[in-house]
């Protein structure tokens, strides 16, 4: 912010659905925007997304829900919830002592609460394209953030290939956005006011801000790993299980879930160990479809055909899951850290990008009470005392917040792959209900 200006200069790193969120609330505040994201755009279709295969179906829950609708962009939030699907229970399936197959229905909520099934890569675009129709927003796609000086408020990124510009003067609507090519892997320097680090679980922001703050950080790899499969929709294009269902096949140490999307298809996922994992891979078909016919009944060949299983464990990349807890989550009045870039969390409770959401409304509400945005503030050294008292308040009060929902998904991984069909669980939730 130059000397006497009102107007924040404020760099949000990463255009992923936190960081594409907290750019439409400071751009909504009328601050300066520069969004900068190390990938292409993800409207463009030839752009494969960072570490998925194609798409990731998640669980959006009210947490999310809510701190989108706090963005002040009217209808942001019915658009998206155009593109979900409701799940009103997890279904549990599973084989009896004697062989049968059975599917059992657990309502997630007694009030006939929900949550919903979105495809993230919609869910971000949407976000994407609100921030396009700013006038006060600059998207920099193709810029990695290589380093910063949080104490000079200077950050320098690489430049990867094109950027691309919603320049509003000339270009009224976002189709007619400017291209510009520029030469590869250039770096620059650009200062800043504030700087919102929401570049995901390996985030340089992070990397950057513990050489300025003492900042304590855990992270753990679980010894699980995911992979994704997919069952297309039956031959009369309607859906191949019931859709308003999150479905859980539990296997001990070991899960297969499967979530509805909006071709009627589902997007699925194995969690299991590394070394489970291996193993099966190694094994012949046969051996593959014995062990989910074993685990995971009716799943191969009713769901997925033999030679598709095969083919989607090979081709498919099987990932890591982390875990990380930080803190503080951010350096004087000059840089924040949010959503996975602050607390990475394991998909068992399926609150990561949910919470993430929230550290957004969490952090505007704080900066709103701090009133960095009343135009009384007198000048540029009163508005960033007043965003330095802001930032710590943050860190106090969503680090143990964040650090709950963290441990909160760690236990929910043997809730799901194997309390939900324990007698003692049946136990307790017809204690609860009755
Ligand atoms: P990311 O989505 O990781 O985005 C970070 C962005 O920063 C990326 O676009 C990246 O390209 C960019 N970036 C990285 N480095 C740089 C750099 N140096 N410079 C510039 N840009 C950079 N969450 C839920 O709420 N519900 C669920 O049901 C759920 N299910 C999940 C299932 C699985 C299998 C997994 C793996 C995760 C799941 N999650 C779920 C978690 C959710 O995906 C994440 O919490 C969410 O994507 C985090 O969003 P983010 O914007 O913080 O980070």
């Amino acid at each position: 912010m130059a000397e006497g200006s009102k107007t924040q200069k404020v760099l949000v790193v990463g255009a992923g659905p936190v960081g594409a969120l907290a750019a439409l609330y400071a751009a909504n505040r009328g601050d300066d925007v520069h969004v900068y994201e190390l990938r292409a755009d993800l409207r463009d279709p030839s752009t494969t997304p960072l570490n998925f295969t194609k798409s990731i179906n998640l669980a959006l829950s009210e947490r999310g829900i809510n701190s989108m609708r706090h963005s002040q962009c009217e209808g942001l939030v019915e658009e998206i919830l155009k593109e979900t699907i409701p799940m009103h229970a997890r279904m549990i399936h599973g084989r009896r002592k004697g062989g049968d197959i059975y599917h059992e229905s657990q309502e997630y909520d007694a009030n006939g609460r929900y949550i919903q099934a979105v495809d993230r890569a919609s869910l971000n675009k949407r976000l994407l394209g609100a921030l396009e129709k700013l006038p006060n927003v600059t998207l920099h796609f193709n810029h990695k953030l290589t380093g910063a000086d949080f104490n000079k408020k200077t950050a320098w990124f690489e430049q990867q290939g094109r950027i691309k510009k919603a320049d509003h003067a000339q270009n009224p609507t976002p189709s007619d956005a400017l291209e510009h090519d520029q030469k590869r892997a250039t770096e620059i320097s650009v200062t800043f006011d504030l700087l919102i680090g929401a570049d995901g679980a390996h985030s340089a922001t992070r990397y950057h801000l513990m050489k300025f703050a003492r900042l304590d950080y855990q992270q753990e790899y679980i010894d699980t790993l995911w992979c994704e499969f997919h069952i297309s929709p039956r031959s009369d294009s309607s859906f191949a299980i019931d859709p308003n269902h999150l479905h859980i096949w539990p296997g001990g140490s070991f899960m297969f879930i499967a979530i509805p999307s909006l071709d009627k298809s589902f997007t699925c996922t194995l969690f299991a160990p590394a070394s489970h994992f291996n193993s099966v891979s190694e094994k012949p078909e046969q051996k593959l479809v014995k062990f989910f016919h074993k685990n995971f009944p009716g799943v191969c060949p009713e769901l997925i055909s033999t030679s598709d299983l095969q083919k989607q464990l090979r081709e498919n990349p099987h990932l890591p899951l982390i875990s990380i807890k930080c803190k503080p989550y951010h350096y004087k009045s000059s840089v924040v850290i949010l959503g996975d870039a602050a607390h990475a969390m394991v998909p068992f409770y399926g609150q990561g990008m949910n919470a993430g959401l929230e550290d957004v409304r969490v952090l505007f509400d704080i900066l709103d009470e701090h009133k960095i945005y009343d135009s009384a503030v007198p000048d540029h050294a009163a508005r960033n005392s007043a965003r330095e008292a802001a930032l710590d308040e943050y860190t106090s009060r969503r680090a143990p917040d964040a650090a709950a929902i963290n441990d909160l998904a760690l236990r929910n991984y043997e809730e799901m792959r194997s309390s939900v069909q324990s007698p003692l669980y049946k136990m307790r939730k017809w204690m609860e209900e009755t």
